[in-house]
């Protein structure tokens, strides 16, 4: 049942009294990945997004440091994916909720003794909903830290690997997330019916975008006929090695920065201004 996750980092392997006695609860880390069951074009599976979120932590567990303490959580599997419903196949929650088994997931974590909560979301259409929670988890448990992280946040190469207008534009079932497949499961992909759909949707001029400062409301029907957004036609299992390497690579350094992370010190700078309005005196 671990799939891409190392056996012994799998949090539901354990019983009760090794939780109980885990050394270091409050500094273990415990990682979400957060996907989505929605359409990603003709050629590729509905997977796609908790398939990359789920191999992505598991392959970054495999290079970490085995002596910073870490789990996956059971991934979960649906998002909140209602800008692909025109699109069969899709299955999505609500904001509500996604945002309700997040909370509730987190505040049993923080019962058990746990302060360390890591989101890797593979599903762009997400994010809002997890820094919400964050931000409300944080505002209910003052000594919890949540991190609401993008799959793709970390630091990684895929823009020298795919090129820059496909890293910029494909950004849905396109070169990236077809390579990625074709290295994860290739014989759930089918690439006789990748597509190449880029459409132009704004003139050059706009200062309007999908994402970013200023915003429009979408649907993928707005966008695409085939539900992909990029160039799958370009896809190899090659390059999406490539990309897991890297991006693996990133998330093996973020999730050693999380185990240092002590949190925001307010005592500290607080002594700190009152040493520099005195010294300045
Ligand atoms: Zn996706």
């Amino acid at each position: 049942m671990h799939s891409y996750i190392p056996a012994e980092r799998f949090f539901p392997y354990l019983s009760w009294p090794q939780v109980e006695a885990l050394p270091d609860k409050a500094n273990t880390l415990m990682i979400q990945p957060v996907g989505a069951i929605e359409q990603h074009g003709p050629h590729l599976p509905l997977i796609v997004d908790a398939a990359i979120s789920t191999a992505v932590v598991g392959q970054a567990l495999h290079l970490l440091d085995a002596a910073v303490p870490a789990y996956a959580l059971p991934p979960l599997y649906y998002g909140k994916s209602n800008e692909h419903e025109g699109f069969p196949g899709t299955i999505s929650l609500s904001a509500e909720t996604l945002r309700a088994v997040l909370m509730e997931m987190a505040q049993s974590l923080y019962r058990a003794g746990f302060r360390k909560l890591v989101l890797v979301n593979g599903h762009g259409g997400q994010p809002q909903v997890l820094e919400l929670v964050a931000r409300d988890l944080r505002h209910q448990f003052i000594d919890l830290l949540v991190f609401p992280m993008f799959v793709w946040g970390a630091p990684h190469d895929v823009e020298a690997i795919v090129g820059t207008t496909e890293y910029e534009q494909g950004i849905h079932a396109g070169d990236v997330e077809t390579s990625v497949m074709l290295a994860l499961m290739p014989e759930q992909v089918e690439m006789v019916r990748a597509v190449r759909e880029l459409p132009v949707l704004f003139s050059p001029d706009s200062l309007l975008s999908l994402e970013g400062r200023l915003p429009v409301s979408w649907t993928m029907d707005d966008l695409s006929e085939s539900g992909a957004v990029g160039d799958a036609t370009v896809a190899s299992a090659d390059k999406g090695s490539q990309i897991l390497a890297s991006v693996t690579a990133g998330w093996a350094r973020v999730f050693e920065e999380i185990y240092r992370f002590e949190g925001f010190d307010l005592s500290n700078r607080k002594r700190k201004i009152t040493e520099d309005t005195q010294a300045n005196k």
